[in-house]
């Protein structure tokens, strides 16, 4: 079960500090897209999410999206933050972020893929040999169908990963 399970948890990706970063040896950042950043439903990153990705990018921090979702539509995304994007990813699959690391010359030890699906980006951040960073995820309930079809049996990992630690 242990690669289902995230390095780290937290509320929502706001709620990470630099100094935590810092101490964990963390300096650049693969970033989930939908339900992570931005609400599923909406094209528009939430304004405080941005001005997360501002700060830390003035302390060093560099980032990557990698997403699952179209090429089309994470470019925009990517260019509205002004951030180099890898999409489609194919998380679970661990293959998007080596590439994404490869392509932006990110060291994987001090790497971690952030992002709000235990079947999707810890799985992928798992199997690629770096760390995951699980969140909770911007309005679920907005997800399609597929996207919610996979909640409950996250929450079945996550109740052995609260109760393993
Ligand atoms: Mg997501």
């Amino acid at each position: 079960m242990n690669f289902l399970y995230p390095h780290y948890r937290f509320g929502s990706i706001v709620e990470i500090s630099f100094e935590w970063l810092k101490e964990q040896g963390l300096t650049t950042l693969l970033l989930d897209v939908d339900s992570t950043l931005k609400y599923y439903s909406s094209p528009l990153i939430l304004p405080e999410v941005a001005d997360w990705i501002e700060q830390k990018r003035a302390c060093g921090v560099r980032f990557c999206l990698l997403s699952n979702g179209r090429q089309r539509r994470i470019c925009k995304t990517a260019e509205s933050l002004n951030l180099p994007y890898l999409a489609p990813a194919y998380k679970p699959l661990p293959f998007g972020c080596r590439k994404a690391m490869r392509q932006e010359h990110f060291e994987p030890r001090q790497t971690a893929l952030i992002g709000d699906q235990v079947f999707a980006d810890v799985m992928a951040a798992n199997l690629a040999g770096i760390r995951s960073i699980l969140v909770t995820p911007l309005r679920p309930e907005e997800e399609p169908f597929f996207a919610r079809m996979k909640r409950p049996l996250e929450q079945l990992v996550l109740n052995g990963y609260e109760r393993n630690r």
